[in-house]
This record gives C-alpha cells, structure tokens and sequence, in this order.
C-alpha cells in the first residue's frame, strides 16, 4: 500500500476515477473469454435451451448468468490490471458474489479490502480501488478520494437509479423504506445515500413479517423503543419511528425476489391510505420502479421453465452469499425440488450432492454452517432436469455442471 499524507490530502488535483472503463476493451476480450466463456453453453442455446444426453432431458432457463452490470465490472476489472500492471490494485470486496471470479481476480494480483489484513487507511496516491458493481457507501467512497487513490467505478447503471430515488426520497423528507439486507453491500451503499442530505433517513426491511411491524406502526403508532430493539441494525441514526414513518418512499436491494419487493410496496401503500386517506397519499407515500431487470428476467425465466416441463429436480448455480441465486432457489423450490450448488464440484457423484438448504438452515450434521450434503439426489429412469444459474455466475461454471451431470446420466441407473 501507498501509504496516505497529509500532503495527499491537501493536493488540489482530484484523484482519477474511471466510471466508462479505460479504453482497453479489445485487449482483454479474448482472455476474459478464456475464463469465463462455453462452447457447451453455446450448443445448448443454440438448440432451444435444451441439451439431452443418455437418460438425462436438461432444461436450461432462457435468461441465466452474468447480467450485464456484473459482466461490465469484470471487464473493467481486467481492464484496470491491464492499464496498472505496476501499481497496487484493491477491491474493496468481493467484485460479485461469485467464488471463481473472485478467484481469478486474487490469482491476477488484486487484492481485497475486506481480506483481514487489509487496510483502506493505508491506501494513498499509488494506489488504485475498483469500486463493485453493487456500489460501495458515501463514506467509503469519500474516504479513497480523500487518500487520492486512483478509482475504477464499476456501479451498475440499475443500483445508481436506486441511488437517484433514494436521493430523491430523502432530498423531499420522505425516509426511504428499502426492501433487502441490511449486511449486503448494495443495500449498506443504497442506505448511505440518504445522508447527503441532512435529516436524511432509511429503513431496511428484510421480508413481510418485518414489513407488516412497520406497516403496524404507520397505523396504529406504538411502542417506540420496542420498534428500535427490532430495527436498530436497520435504521439510520437518530431514527425515532413517530416522525420518520411519517413520508416514507419505496425502494429495493435489486436483487431481491421481485414478487416480494411488490407485496411490500402494496402493504405499505395499504397502511399509509388506512393512515392518511387517499386525498392525503402523495404527502405521504412514493415509490418508483427500482426492481432491476436483469434480475426480473431470470426470475421470470425460472417460471416459464417450471410451467413449461415437467422436472425432476432443478439446480441453481451460484455463490452461496449470492443474494439474486438464493432468491432464484427459492423460486424453483416452490414447485419442485431445488438444489442451490456453488459449482460442478457440488455434485460429487450420482449418489452424493453438496448445496445450500434453499431456505439458509443447515442441520447440525451439515459440512458447514452454510453447506449440507444430500444423497438420493439423482432419480433413476428417465431424467428431467431444470437449470439456472445467478447474475453473477459465468458461462464456464454452467458449462461444467451440465458436463458433471451428463456423466452421471451416461452410468449407474437404469432406463
Ligand atoms: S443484478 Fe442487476 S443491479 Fe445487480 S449488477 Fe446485475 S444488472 Fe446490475
């Protein structure tokens, strides 16, 4: 690490910040297609999204995989270790919620600020910060630009218009209400927002239970301090529930299961116009589209793919701190039985499968707090299976589960 001076933050020229790439686009297009691309891949769009294989029928989800704002800031990535090959390069964590890309990146020589012996004090003018594309908070962000680190914006274009309602929310006096997690990145980025304008205020809410507390509040007033023991690692400072429910605006974590992002909108809508009336709704109640699309068509894609065939089993691709994969698993599991892999590993044999309890709770005999194995997995006979993989996953992943499963299909059961 460079480290920081005075001197660095006295100086009168703004550090540099690329938010378009840094013009080396070609450069890295063939190794970023070594990593990350499919020929299998290519085949199974190619026929329909279909791919068949001794005993196995595998369905794959029309709209699967990197998302644009993720394959835009693994780009810049590459980009940015291609025009610094000197200089020290950091993320300030993970780029996406995917193992082997963050991999790849470590392996390149970036390193990560989240990483324990990291210390985003010590950066300073040498250095440059790619910023994710899930954002990073005001203060972060103030905090490398006061160090003079060179910066390489990678925001997705769809969490910046959560930004700009949010700034809108909280610029009118409205307390900006967001449907995510309070821990995830981009809802810790999105919340931050607010304080660029003094008396800006935000609530994160996670689900409808927790939805339908606040909407309890809006109604019926209450018991202040028993609100902030359930919301005080969700609220911004100061909070006080009597006068900051008063003007709320709508808002989400984009990854969020969409159907759900709408339910709470309508239940807050619900209890303001039970508050307030209709004539007084607007003073009091706003909301915009801020659902991104990308993660919209893929939740839409698993359901067109659950109602078109008839599957055995779905698999969900994707890292397991994941939020959009997790979200997609718990689409697919409502219909049929759902396995959440973080790769073509998870499936260590016909018999045995590593994965994510699509609901988060591992019993006590799991591998890990967040993995379990199942057996059984596989039916014998005939075999349909459902595919897709979150916005953050790259083709070469998905390739290698279908390669996995086309092995299991060849041997061991019977037609
Ligand atoms: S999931 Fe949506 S908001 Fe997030 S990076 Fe992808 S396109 Fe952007």
């Amino acid at each position: 690490m460079t480290s920081g001076s005075s001197s660095d933050a006295a100086r009168a020229i703004p550090a540099p910040i690329f938010r378009k790439g840094l013009a080396l686009k070609h450069e890295v297009a063939e190794q970023l297609a070594s990593d990350y691309h499919s020929a299998l891949i290519d085949q199974v769009r190619a026929d329909d999204y279909q791919w068949r294989h001794g005993r196995l029928r595998l369905h794959l989800a029309t709209e699967f995989g990197f998302c644009y704002g993720v394959d835009r800031a693994v780009d810049y990535a590459y980009q940015t270790r291609r025009r610094f090959p000197d200089r020290s390069i950091y993320l300030t964590g993970e780029i996406i919620h995917n193992p082997q890309v963050n991999h790849r990146l470590r392996a390149a020589g970036i390193r990560f600020l989240s990483d324990p012996d990291a210390d985003a004090d010590r950066l300073g003018t040498g250095d440059v910060v790619i910023l994710p594309a899930f954002g990073v908070t005001i203060s972060m962000l103030a905090q490398l630009q006061r160090q003079g680190c060179t910066l390489v914006d990678t925001t997705c274009g769809s969490v910046l218009n959560v930004w700009k309602n949010v700034l809108q929310y909280a610029r009118d006096g409205y307390t900006a209400i967001i449907h995510g997690k309070v821990r995830h990145e981009e809802t810790q980025a999105t919340a931050s927002q607010v304080f660029q304008y003094p008396g800006g205020r935000s609530l994160v809410v996670l689900d409808r239970e927790e939805a339908d507390l606040v909407c309890d509040f809006i109604r019926k007033g209450g018991d202040a301090n028993a609100f902030m023991a359930r919301f005080s690692n969700a609220v911004s400072p100061n909070f006080d529930p009597v006068r900051d429910l008063e003007r709320v605006g709508l808002a989400n974590q984009t990854t969020m299961l969409m159907s759900e992002s709408l339910a709470i909108g309508d239940m807050v809508l619900q209890a303001m116009l039970d508050r307030y009336g209709s004539a007084n709704l607007d003073a009091h109640y706003r909301a915009f589209d801020t659902i991104c699309s990308a993660t919209q068509d893929r939740q839409d894609a698993v359901t067109v793919l659950l109602e078109r065939h008839d599957l055995d089993l779905m698999i969900v691709i994707g890292g397991y701190n994941s939020s959009n994969t997790k979200n997609l698993a718990r689409l697919a599991d409502r219909r049929v039985t759902t396995y959440h892999i973080a790769d073509a590993s998870c499936l260590v044999s016909a018999g045995d499968i590593r994965h994510r309890p699509v609901d988060g709770t591992t019993p006590p005999t799991s591998l890990s707090a967040e993995e379990t194995l199942s057996s059984d997995w596989l039916p014998d006979g005939t075999l349909a299976v459902g595919l897709t993989a979150g916005a953050s996953t790259p083709d070469s992943v998905v390739g290698q589960v279908i390669e996995r499963l086309g092995q299991f299909a060849e041997s061991g059961a019977s037609e």
